[in-house]
């Protein structure tokens, strides 16, 4: 290598370190659970914590602020965004007053199909049925895609068995067709004996939440799909319906238009981005973890998943996302 490549090279690396980068962190809910095996939940407690870490050392913008600071080539330096993907009740009850006290804009991505759902989300009633239901049958069969899979439930391994049950089922039906996975969801249900409504601290927004964070100025609201599927596993046409008519299922409900999209488990493929572009957004969210630039495409921003970290952690993580970033 030459010495002028070399130079070159730190030069380069001195600029990228020193480029304005904005962190988009990703949050989905705000609560104490007994279980959680995604890993979704932050604490009120620590939320509150990270709340303060960022006040601190951060310059909050809103996600359509961030968005056209980028386009305008105009980043300032130590952005951070807050997101929130899904939709559930939390967000009002316990995110938002954290939010307003902290004055911290945030955007919500809604799944519009949960909105008055009496049911939980499909990972939260599988989470019911394997890991939190008392004792279940002896045997569990499944019809997935047109293979039929058997699995014994050993009761000697509980709860390892239905931590990996668990797991595989997840992976068989996160991405089928919504209409396929609420039937299966109804048999497992049914299976197990566990109830249909929603526990409590699972459930979702209602039109009348939802009017509520629409009306509170730190707060927009932005796209998550009808049925929350894993959209490149889907027909192009199903795509088109989750996202052009969730956007306008979405506009119906708040009554103004909506710009933002986060892709349903962070996975897209270039006609979803496509679609997504076609049906009116000028942005869309992903889970990639690396910090956001002037030169980020708008339509694959990457975003930072927070777990439930407290502040020290959490302010560690962010160093480490910023430096590598
Ligand atoms: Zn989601």
């Amino acid at each position: 290598m030459l010495l002028s490549q070399k130079v070159g090279g730190a030069i380069w690396r001195a600029r990228d370190l020193v480029a304005p980068k904005a962190i988009v962190l990703l949050y989905h809910r705000i609560a104490d659970t007994e279980i959680d095996p995604h890993q979704l939940c932050v604490s009120p407690r620590h939320f509150a914590e990270q709340l303060t870490v960022l006040k601190q050392r951060y310059t909050p913008l809103s996600l359509p602020q961030c968005v056209d600071a980028m386009r305008q080539g105009r980043l300032p330096r130590h952005v951070v965004v807050i997101t929130f993907d899904d939709g559930y009740a939390d967000n009002l009850h316990a995110a938002k007053p954290l939010l307003e006290r902290h004055e911290f804009p945030a955007t919500l991505f809604i799944t519009t199909g949960q909105i008055n759902n009496p049911r939980e989300f499909w990972w939260d009633e599988l989470e019911k049925v394997l890991l939190l239901s008392g004792p279940l049958p002896q045997h569990l069969e499944l019809e997935v895609n047109g293979h039929t899979h058997h699995w014994d439930i050993d009761v000697a391994s509980l709860p390892a068995r239905r931590h990996e049950l668990y797991q595989t089922v997840h992976k068989l039906l996160r991405g089928l067709p919504s209409v396929q996975r609420t039937a299966t969801m109804d048999a497992l249900l049914k299976w197990s004996g566990a109830a249909l409504e929603a526990r409590p601290p699972y459930r979702t927004l209602t039109t009348e939440e939802l009017a509520v964070l629409v009306k509170t100025s730190l707060i927009d609201i932005g796209g998550h799909t009808v049925t929350h599927p894993l959209l490149p596993e889907q027909e192009l046409a199903v795509q088109r319906e989750e996202i052009s008519g969730g956007k306008i299922a979405l506009e119906q409900m708040i009554g103004r238009p909506v710009h933002d999209f986060s892709y349903p488990y962070g996975f897209y493929a270039n006609p979803t981005i496509e679609l997504v572009r076609q049906a009116g957004y000028s942005g869309a969210c992903t889970c990639i973890e690396r910090a956001t630039r002037c030169e980020s495409d708008p339509f694959q921003l990457p975003r930072f998943m927070v777990r439930d970290w407290d502040g020290d952690e959490f302010t560690k993580r962010l160093h480490a996302c910023v430096r590598n970033g």
